[in-house]
């Protein structure tokens, strides 16, 4: 039992709490500033279990990332990859289908990627989520290559 950020020895409890509520292993500083985070940004549980998910498979990603005009859950700068969790399966209105489209539109033209997960996902496939995330990375650092 390590925290998943800083590799620090957890205690039962510490340990305990962390992954009933996120999922991940985390010390009490880490989990803390993870929870407020959360809190301010109203980031899907699912989204930090990502996040470490693919820290454990070597990727260096950002939490919530300010590219401007919104924050993205996840962000990996080296190749332009967004990555946006769908926390919620509700109807979608067409007023929230346009919305996405034209967030995409404006993120391709600015050279970034946005892939959208749902959140069952993560909590069924992490793994399988992450094998496809890195072959993502692949695929468009090869494109960058080539541009
Ligand atoms: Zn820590």
């Amino acid at each position: 039992m390590a925290c998943a950020e800083c590799n620090k020895q957890l205690d039962y409890s510490e340990n305990k709490r962390s992954i009933d509520s996120l999922g991940v292993e985390l010390c009490s500083s880490h989990y803390k500033r993870m929870i407020k985070l959360m809190k301010s940004h109203n980031t899907p549980k699912e989204a930090i279990q990502l996040y470490y998910g693919l820290k454990e498979a070597g990727v260096t990603a950002m939490l919530e990332w300010w590219d401007g005009t919104k924050s993205i859950d996840i962000a990996i700068s080296r190749v332009k990859l967004n990555i946006e969790i769908d926390s919620e399966y509700h109807m979608m209105t067409h007023e929230q289908a346009i919305n996405d489209l034209e967030e995409a539109m404006h993120s391709f033209k600015n050279g970034f990627t946005t892939i959208r997960i749902p959140h069952v996902l993560i909590k069924y496939y992490l793994k399988e989520t992450v094998n496809n995330i890195l072959g993502i990375m692949e695929g468009l650092r090869v494109h960058i290559k080539a541009i």
